[in-house]
């Protein structure tokens, strides 16, 4: 048979940057393309040359939109990556939002380097640009869930003239629902009768808003990720813990501000807002969600409601069916109409589908914040009320600005509803600083710091298990990956005892010959 090999250039002992490098007879897939994030020192190898020329790869397969899966294929693209990245129609989606996005953030990141002088470049150049994205944007390549589609082949990179190369191995990339994020997918590759599965990031089981993990019954190789390896996530199937904070908050007359990564979790956190405002457990706050890439979001999950969890999909759920008055307007300055209006939708009040269905995360007094200076106006305000705002482990965007207004007066809470990786803000916070650099400038830390894990859109290691469970044989080996060493080692280690199966923790840049067929 064919060798098969495969190169971890990315979330490899670590959480981000995402790069799975699969080489098949000499043809290259790239298995996500994901942005480097937190601690410096990974930052940094966003910079570096990539490992290999871009140009040399045949096909990148995409297995959903958070940018540390995606967010490095405008550099991929910048330098000089022509071929097609495979991925699901949502994913597509919300990479339209997300990489113009981060794009725009490079560029001004270097713009205020050039204007301080504090780049040892000149001048300082953005990683990559809107351009580099709007290409990128342009060569997604929209397959639908449980579709196997060819990824090599198909004239997907013109072989030398002079030199006519043997035709491409048949393979396929097929697509299947991992309940993580709006999108998210395993990507499911076969090489003959050879299978290899991505494991991508793996969501979670009875949650609202997504499906759980569709299950797997079979791989030869399995890459998976490894977050939450050693921690089970507490459970809370009634957002008790959260109505308690948001009603002492409240009662201290605080605000509660709201970590949140723009896609994915902002849907979840509003979905329990309205949950308990409608089983008034809570009391009825203003609710900003202070994105504008939250917001184009939350329409996205609204026309693809058929990909949600039936509960929301089928309105079962009694608190989704309410509060389908998206317009009301209250004497708030910075109020603006909820998604449902945009592109035209939405034009009879409380009639159209658009408007039906984003009723599942409308709160009564939810309130989307376009413009910069609505959101200054936000920080400025006093009053008591609920703020949604990335980034969701405070490494940037505007919810730094409400950060440090909050921060140092205890009356107010922020609260961590995600994943918080090492060198972020958001760690240093749940951690315990009491005081942190934001901004330029120390700012003490009075208020107070929660965390709720039950929010998390990845499994944790009783929910990954029970995942692997489906498996009616064992992978020949399976590779961990996206994770911090301690859950890596304790997630090899559960695996190796509660299913006896052959783990190996990639390192990165390593390069594994991926074992026979049997
Ligand atoms: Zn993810």
């Amino acid at each position: 048979m064919s060798r098969h090999s495969l190169t971890f250039l990315g979330a490899a002992g670590t959480v981000t940057g995402s790069k799975h490098l699969l080489e098949v007879d000499g043809r290259r897939v790239l298995v996500d393309c994901g942005l480097f994030q937190g601690l410096k020192d990974l930052r940094l190898r966003n910079w570096e040359p990539f490992a290999i020329d871009p140009a040399s790869i045949d096909a990148v397969i995409l297995t959903h939109a958070h940018l540390d899966h995606c967010g490095y294929l405008p550099r991929l693209v910048g330098a000089g990556y022509r071929g097609r990245i495979f991925c699901t129609p949502a994913t597509k989606d919300l990479c339209s939002l997300v990489l113009p996005d981060a794009a725009r953030l490079q560029e001004e990141d270097a713009r205020e380097a050039n204007r301080r002088g504090y780049s040892k470049h000149s001048p300082a150049l953005p990683l990559f640009t809107q351009a580099d994205a709007a290409r990128a944007l342009s060569q997604l390549q929209p397959v639908g869930y449980e579709r196997p589609i060819p990824v090599l082949g198909d004239g997907v990179r013109a072989p030398a003239p002079s030199t006519p190369s043997p035709p491409p191995p048949e393979a396929t990339v097929e697509f299947i629902n991992a309940g993580h994020l709006l999108g998210s997918a395993y990507a499911r590759v076969r090489i003959g009768d050879y299978t290899i599965l991505f494991g991508g990031d793996l969501g979670r089981y009875g949650r609202p808003v997504l499906p759980d993990p569709s299950s797997v019954d079979e791989a030869d190789v399995l890459l998976l990720e490894s977050t939450y390896g050693d921690r089970l996530h507490v459970a809370d199937d009634s957002g008790e813990r959260l109505a308690t904070i948001v009603r002492e908050t409240a009662a201290r007359g605080g605000k509660l501000i709201v970590p949140s990564f723009a896609i994915g979790r902002v849907e979840e956190v509003l979905y329990w807002l309205k949950r308990l405002e409608d089983e008034r457990r809570i009391p009825q706050l203003p609710v900003y969600v202070d994105s504008p890439m939250a917001i184009g979001a939350l329409q996205f999950y609204a026309d693809r409601l058929g990909e949600l969890d039936a509960e929301i999909a089928t309105g079962s759920n009694p608190a989704a069916a309410l509060g389908s008055d998206l317009t009301q307007s209250g004497s708030d300055p910075t109020r603006s109409n909820f998604p449902a209006n945009r592109g035209g939708r939405g034009q009879t009040p409380n009639q159209t589908p658009a408007r039906r269905r984003v009723a599942a995360f409308a709160t009564a007094r939810l309130v989307t914040v376009n413009s910069p200076q609505q959101s200054a106006d936000l920080v400025a305000s006093r009053q008591p009320a609920i703020v949604i705002a990335s980034s969701g482990m405070a490494t940037g965007g505007r919810v730094l600005r409400h950060l440090a207004a909050t921060l140092p007066n205890p009356k107010h809470t922020v609260l961590f509803v995600g994943y918080q990786a090492a060198g972020t803000r958001g760690r240093e916070l749940t951690d315990g600083a009491r005081e942190i650099k934001l901004l330029g400038r120390l700012v003490p830390v009075a208020a107070r710091v929660e965390r709720i894990d039950s929010m998390s859109a990845h499994a944790d290691a009783s929910e990954i298990l029970r995942w692997l469970s489906g498996f009616s044989r064992a992978p020949r080996v399976t590779y961990l990956v996206h994770g911090e060493p301690a859950a890596l080692e304790a997630l090899a280690a559960r695996i190796t005892s509660e299913r006896g199966w052959p783990v190996h923790i990639a390192a990165h840049r390593e390069r594994v010959e991926l074992p026979p067929s049997r």
